[in-house]
């Protein structure tokens, strides 16, 4: 007689998966045969990606690619609802009429959207978000459609709400609550986030209760969505699809069925074993509510089943679920937006540390303990970099360092990359509940010399990613402690360097960036790799930043062809070569920067900044810049900025060259060269160096001979002395060094690495920039010249190409849906006669406390 008995899994979602995967890890089918009943008709995919279907399709989110269990003991039967449990006969019904008996069921059927009764809910083209089947009704429907509306601001709906805009519709985001996202950041993050969307170009209507869905009803095919409509408002929002996403309910209805008690707002009551009022049967995931409570992140429904699988393996186990981190990082629409700890600041005494950036779209803020030496928590929107470390700090409740601000600002403000000594208990991956001790022993032990091997190993970095960058670091320190090398991969999505890159996307000739991540990386990229590949495709190309196929990669600065400054307006810099500007262009200047009641300021590269533009006036002061003869200066990019010069020997007496000629002519022919970072030129007319030459990244002195030439100098914050690459050169010859020098450096430099440091990086330092820029020794010359060539060749001033190109313009708007409105929130003081940001616009405010409490009523089911 068979002692083996039978264990039944309905459900198989992410939750059911990570059981069934964790039983055959643990030997449970040594003792049972399973049989996981799901009623979706494919296995297990990954729900957390759902939005990338339509990138990357099922196959790709299949969490189960071949679609059986390795063992063979675990069968699988798809697309099969189990329409009751009879607890008495152990017995499971499944739609298809067949009975199954077990000796013990765990249900993990997971939960449904809350759809709202809201008249007009039936109508066709009314969708939830939550299976592929979902995705796909919305796509197909999508076909015919000009707009459509997501109901519900929370995380599902910003994720519906970037599907729609994916599909290319105009998209409307609906939420009753004064902000998005309401459960996980507070009204400043709230509305940072909105600000981001919008300037993407969709509309968010927040306060507003959705009255009813308008549709004719009595159409033969039950009548289509044809708008919206709110109470209190007498319009219709005219739409022809609407996605719910106003919150999810556990599916517990098989569980009421038959007798198993549950929570008083919904969920399978289990105990902290994950046991059910019958010990026969077990719940887990979104369907089950330890305590009482309901979680609907993944995370917590991996550990219930972790705790499941231990139950059942051993009867004596202890193994409990004792409640779960409801930390979040997401993007969405391509915005980071983080949540962690205590982010509401509920902890009595709590303070706020606070460092926002409207403009920029930065929002974040640290919850201290009252006697500001503990982290308890965190909103980050617009730049979630810190989460990997600062969510870490949380759960180990280690001590904040002296200036805990340095943790939130960013570097140009005097923020540190944060590496502090976590513990080795400290949580690195909290959706798969992983310490830093367990992660660092897994790469000792298995000898872990990748990213995906520790990924494989420890299970780290697996579902949301968020952790991916502290478990890099850590590999990073293992790997350089036992003097192995590290992988020198520009990011997780590349494993090239920013060289293999250029010469990847050299030789294929590659001109989106899609194209070469599909080739020769993966995922979808980040902040670190698209900026990159945009400065390379730039360098290499020279098309319009602004172009359709990388506009989206730019960062902040280049993407408005302008610099932002500290209270979120812009500053506006146009080229003066040389420095050498004719009286009727200084009056321009002046009238623009008065007429538009711009600060103006001479500065240390020779130019005039204007400051103080808002996003909405910059074509116009452009136009009027750009028909006087000026463009653009590049003061944003990591481009070619400046070259200085003294007035040479046209007016000095000890000036031996026209310096101010060469500055011209240098500045001319680089203008607009993307580069691994911002490039800055000088040239003197005499040692005397009034220029300041060699403090730049090529600095050239007139000799009497010709010209003397300096590389790799620089003033910024580890000022460097340029060093004499040739001397006496001619006009000619210095050039033709010039184009290789900078070329090479382009080429070969690392990402945000300074001509400086890259000296440092190269094998012979300055002796073999010498040999292949002078003696060209590899025979690269002809080549590095020839692309200089090219970029000279193909210079063409944005500004210009913005102005006369309406798709281009489109984006230089305060509001999306309201363009002529100016944003409130800038103001400006004057000081020395001139404006300056107004006091109350500082991006930093830190110390004090701003009021905003838990947001009431916030439940997972409102997400
Ligand atoms: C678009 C989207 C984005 C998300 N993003 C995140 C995120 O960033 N981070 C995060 O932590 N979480 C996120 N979530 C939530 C996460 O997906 C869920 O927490 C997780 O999938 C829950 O797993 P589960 O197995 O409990 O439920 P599910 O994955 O929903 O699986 C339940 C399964 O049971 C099946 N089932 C139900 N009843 C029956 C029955 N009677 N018979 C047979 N089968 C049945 C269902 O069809 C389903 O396949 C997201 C969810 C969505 C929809
Ligand atoms: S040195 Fe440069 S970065 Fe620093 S404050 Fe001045 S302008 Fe800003
Ligand atoms: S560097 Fe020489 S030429 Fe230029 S201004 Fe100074 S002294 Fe005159």
């Amino acid at each position: 007689m068979s002692t083996r008995k039978s264990l039944v899994v309905i459900g198989n979602g992410m939750v059911g998966h990570r059981f069934v995967q964790a039983a055959i890890e643990r030997g449970l089918t040594e003792r049972f045969d399973i049989t996981v009943v799901g009623e979706e008709p494919r296995a297990a995919y990954d729900r957390v990606a759902l939005t990338s279907f339509f990138d990357v399709g099922a196959e790709r989110l299949s969490l189960l690619p071949t679609g059986a269990y390795d063992d063979p003991r675990v069968s699988l039967v798809l697309d099969t609802p189990v329409t009751a449990i009879d607890r008495e006969a152990r017995t499971v019904s499944l739609g298809n009429g067949e009975v199954i008996a077990y000796d013990v069921a765990v249900l993990a059927t997971g939960a449904a959207p809350f759809v709202p009764p809201v008249p007009g809910k039936d109508l066709a083209n009314v969708f939830v978000y939550r299976t592929i089947e979902d995705l796909e009704a919305i796509r197909e429907a999508s076909r015919t459609a000009n707009a459509g509306v997501v109901i519900g601001g929370g995380l599902l709906g910003l994720e519906a709400a970037n599907a729609l805009h994916q599909l290319g519709i105009e998209t409307h985001v609906v939420e009753m609550a004064p902000r998005l996202m309401a459960v996980q950041v507070d009204d400043a993050g709230g509305a940072t986030l909105k600000r981001h969307i919008e300037s993407l170009g969709l509309s968010v209507h927040t306060g507003v209760v959705t009255e009813r869905i308008v549709g004719d009803t009595t159409a033969d095919d039950g009548g289509r969505v044809s708008g919206l409509r709110f109470k209190d408002d007498e319009d219709t929002l005219p739409v022809e699809i609407v996605v719910f996403s106003a919150g999810i309910r556990p599916r517990d209805q098989l569980a009421r069925d038959c007798g198993l008690d549950v929570a008083e707002r919904g969920g399978i009551l289990v105990d902290p074993s994950m046991r059910t009022s019958d010990p026969a049967v077990l719940a887990i995931g979104e369907c089950a509510a330890p305590g009482g409570r309901m979680y609907g992140l993944v995370a917590p429904g991996y550990q219930m089943a972790e705790v499941a699988v231990d139950a059942l393996v051993n009867e004596a186990s202890t193994a409990a679920f004792e409640g779960a981190d409801m930390s979040t990082k997401l993007k969405l629409l391509g915005v980071d937006v983080a949540s962690f700890g205590d982010a509401f600041a509920t902890t009595e005494g709590a303070l706020e540390l606070v460092f926002a950036d409207a403009v920029a779209g930065v929002y974040k803020k640290l919850v201290v303990s009252a006697e500001g030496d503990r982290l308890l928590g965190g909103i980050l929107v617009g730049d979630a970099s810190a989460y990997g470390v600062l969510r870490p700090m949380v759960s180990s409740g280690m001590a904040l360092p002296d200036n805990p601000e340095e943790l939130i600002l960013p570097a140009a403000r005097g923020g540190q990359p944060v590496q502090p000594g976590m513990p080795d208990d400290a949580i690195v991956c909290s959706c798969n509940n992983i310490s830093k001790g367990s992660i660092c022993d897994t790469i000792d032990q298995e000898g872990c010399a990748d990213l995906p091997c520790v990924k494989a190993c420890t299970r780290a970095g697996t579902v949301c990613g968020s952790c991916v960058p502290i478990v890099k670091n850590l590999l990073g320190e293992r790997l350089e402690a036992a003097g192995t090398s590290v992988s020198r991969g520009i990011c997780e999505h590349f494993d090239l360097t920013r060289q293999e890159l250029f010469d990847v996307i050299a030789v294929h000739g590659f001109q989106r960036f899609d194209d070469i991540v599909t080739a020769h990386g993966r995922g979808r990229g980040c902040d670190v790799c698209k900026p990159a590949v945009a400065s390379i495709l730039a360098s290499q190309f020279n098309g319009h930043v602004l172009d359709r196929t990388t506009a989206s990669l730019q960062d902040t600065n280049d993407a408005y062809l302008a610099n932002i400054q500290r209270n979120g307006t812009y500053s506006v810099v146009p080229r003066i070569p040389g420095g050498e500007i004719t009286a009727d262009k200084l009056i321009v200047i002046g009238e623009v920067a008065r007429d538009f009641g711009l600060y103006t300021k001479i500065t240390g590269g020779q130019r005039i900044d204007l400051f103080g533009a808002r996003v909405e006036e910059l074509p116009q002061i452009w136009k009027r810049l750009v028909d006087a003869g000026f463009e653009s200066g590049h003061a944003y990019g990591k481009s070619l900025r400046t070259v200085k010069s003294c007035v040479g020997s046209t007016w000095c007496r000890f000036g031996v060259q026209d310096s101010v000629q060469m500055a011209i002519d240098l500045e001319l022919r680089y203008r607009g060269l993307r580069s691994p970072h911002k490039l800055k030129g000088g040239v003197s007319g005499c040692a005397r160096e009034c220029a300041e030459a060699r403090g730049k990244d090529f600095g050239v002195i007139a000799t009497e001979k010709g010209w003397n030439l300096y590389v790799c100098g620089n003033g910024g914050a580890v000022p460097a002395h340029a060093q004499l690459l040739a001397s006496d050169l001619t006009g000619e010859e210095l050039v033709r060094y010039l184009d290789r020098f900078l070329m090479y450096y382009i080429r070969t430099a690392d990402r945000l690495q300074r001509t400086s440091t890259w000296l440092g990086s190269i094998d012979g330092g300055l002796d073999r920039i010498r040999e292949i820029v002078v003696d060209d020794t590899l025979g690269l010359g002809a080549e590095l010249e020839a692309e200089m060539a090219r970029h000279v060749d193909s210079y063409f001033d944005e500004w210009k190409a913005t102005i006369e190109d309406h798709d281009k313009l489109s984006r230089f708007v305060s509001f999306v849906n309201a363009p002529g409105v100016p944003d409130p929130n800038i103001s400006f003081d004057t000081s020395r006669g001139q404006i300056r940001p107004a006091a109350n616009d500082q991006p930093v405010s830190l110390g004090a406390t701003i009021p905003v409490g838990a947001p009431s009523g916030a439940e997972v089911g409102a997400r």
